[in-house]
């Protein structure tokens, strides 16, 4: 055996490969992409798999289980996960600080290097696995589940080495006959990772980020994103990381959240989902904070009620399509999805009867029919919350498209256009996450004043667009709406950010706004220490301004 000691780091200043965003594939019919993909959709559906919890490596089943379930044939069951009880996060924890000695002691291009091997083992091996079960467990089209489980993953991954190598690479200036240097830590704890259903890559980068910077984390998926959360720890595991850096624990969120959070050695909590949950995990933070060793670094991506306004300039096409696919793609359960939109009068019509063309030529259903643009939404808590929406609409809004909600076989919601003449209705305010688009006609005359209104109807600030063909009406909306989103498009749909272009994350009450994928996310897994170093000392304890007089 090797004893750690005799372990040399290599003498080189190593750099990692320059981060390429991966390309999207296609999917052509017959494509070898398409082949592949649509013969491990076919394997995966036949299995049912046992998932364990995984904790320092080793696999625990505890017997007591849940179901992953097809969204959209919820009869059809994927997995059985077997569920942490309060003991086994305890053993999650003591395994992330007993690994975190020897993990925060490797070179970080060591850690890079896991990390790295993790994208390109997504960027093949596990390629269809993980969009097969992206496809299956949550309900996404083979473009969606692309986008998300394969490229923007390995897009996490690989500008994330990147940015740790600039955030290493950054050191202080010297004094004469003095070396600074910044030491950036991992933080003394371990991490709290708590990922949503909606985006594979989430969980695969909430609970990796803080690793590559040197800390141990306990991840907890979305029970209903517990397939691919699993698959996403086969690939850790297979890009070499060692037992206990990541440990997987589904279950039950309050009890394991009870533990977590009572813990002296949290050390920070990497969480994106609801802000209502965030909310809550803070507030426990705070009540609980004179126990902990450490200020635990809260870093929190919450919900969204996204925007798309259109000047009387701008394209009538151009935002009937920034509306289905900003506010449709992925049964609009995306933190950025459009879910409101302020059009002018005179464009009004134009848009409307443009959005509904498109929306009556959407085909809904299995995402393994490839000519579906869109599939059931995640659950039934889901689906009776979207439908609650809906049925608010009827009453109180007018229903100008779709409104039919089946969960008879899959959790069908169709895509649903509402419009209201009230721009404080409760659609125009409240996060759906489902396929439902608010809109609001104003007086061409009163750009102005909606774009205040705007800005304050919702307490959320995550994306927004502007469309507009005057460039005045585009610098008025960017700066009236400066602090309405954390992302802002022109001319563009709301959705969509890719990593190393468009840093994701919002404020108010969308989250500390640290930005998934980004240098300033890695920043918040580090604590930094200053060294200085006096290469000749001093000898006396006189200065030379005392020798006077
Ligand atoms: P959710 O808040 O219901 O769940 C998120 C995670 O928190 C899950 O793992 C869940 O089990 C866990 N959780 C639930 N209760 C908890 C508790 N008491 N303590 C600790 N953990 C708990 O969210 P969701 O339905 O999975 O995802 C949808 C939400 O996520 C939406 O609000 C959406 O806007 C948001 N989201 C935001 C971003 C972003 O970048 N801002 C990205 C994706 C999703």
């Amino acid at each position: 055996m090797i004893r750690m000691s005799s372990i040399a780091s290599l003498s080189a200043v190593r750099r990692v490969p320059a981060a390429i965003n991966e390309p999207v594939k296609s999917y052509a019919p017959g494509s070898l992409e398409t082949v592949a993909l649509k013969a491990r959709l076919a394997s995966m559906a036949a299995e049912r798999v046992d998932i364990p919890i995984i904790i320092g490596g080793k696999e625990i089943r505890t017997g007591k289980t849940g179901t992953a379930v097809m969204p959209f044939d919820h009869g059809h069951v994927l997995a059985d996960y077997h569920m942490a009880s309060p003991e086994h996060v305890q053993q999650a924890i003591d395994a992330a600080l007993a690994a975190r000695r020897e993990w925060a002691s490797w070179p970080w291009e060591d850690r890079a290097a896991v990390i790295l091997k993790a994208a390109e083992l997504l960027a093949t091996t596990y390629n269809t696995t993980l969009n097969a079960a992206t496809m299956l467990g949550q309900a996404k089209t083979v473009y969606q589940a692309e986008i998300d489980a394969a490229c923007e993953l390995i897009d996490f991954w690989r500008f994330n080495a990147q940015y740790a190598q600039e955030i290493y690479c950054e050191q202080p200036a010297n004094g004469p006959g003095v070396w600074n240097q910044l030491e950036y830590r991992g933080l003394e704890g371990f991490i709290y990772a708590v990922s949503p259903f909606n985006f594979t890559a989430i969980g695969g980068n909430l609970s990796s980020a803080p690793a590559l910077m040197g800390n141990t984390a306990v991840w907890k998926p979305a029970s209903t994103a517990v397939l691919s959360g699993y698959y996403v720890m086969k690939i850790f595991e297979a890009a070499g990381l060692p037992p206990g850096v990541i440990n997987f624990v589904p279950g039950s969120a309050g009890a394991i959240s009870d533990v977590v959070l009572n813990s002296p050695d949290l050390a920070g909590i990497h969480f994106t989902g609801s802000t209502e949950v965030f909310q809550g995990m803070w507030k426990t933070v705070g009540e609980n904070i004179s126990r902990y060793k450490t200020y635990p670094r809260l870093v929190g991506e919450t919900g969204g009620k996204d925007f798309i306004i259109a000047h009387p300039s701008a394209d009538p096409q151009a935002v009937a399509v920034a509306i289905v696919r900003g506010g449709f793609e992925y049964q609009g359960q995306k933190c950025s999805a459009a879910s409101r939109v302020y059009i002018p009068q005179s464009l009004w019509s134009e848009v409307r009867d443009r959005t509904i063309a498109m929306m009556r030529e959407i085909k809904m259903g299995d995402p393994r029919d490839f000519r579906n643009f869109m599939s059931a939404v995640i659950d039934k808590k889901a689906f009776d919350r979207i439908s609650a929406y809906i049925g608010d609409a009827k009453q109180g809004a007018k229903i100008l498209q779709g409104g039919g909600c089946d969960a008879s076989k899959g959790y069908f919601i169709e895509p649903t256009l509402v419009e209201t003449n009230n721009p404080a209705y409760r659609l125009l305010c409240e996060e759906i996450f489902g396929p439902v688009v608010t809109a609001y006609v104003y007086p061409d005359a009163k750009w102005h004043e909606t774009l205040d209104i705007l800005d304050r109807t919702s307490p959320y600030a995550l994306t927004g667009a502007v469309f507009a063909r005057e460039r005045s009406a585009v610098r008025e909306a960017t700066s009236a709406l400066r602090n309405a989103a954390g992302n802002f498009y022109i001319n563009d749909k709301p959705t969509g950010a890719v990593v190393g272009q468009q840093p994701f994350g919002g404020a108010r009450a969308s989250g500390t706004n640290d930005k998934a994928g980004s240098k300033s996310n890695l920043t918040r897994w580090v604590s930094t220490r200053t060294i200085k170093e006096t290469f000749v000392s001093a000898t006396d304890y006189k200065y030379s301004f005392m020798a006077g007089e």
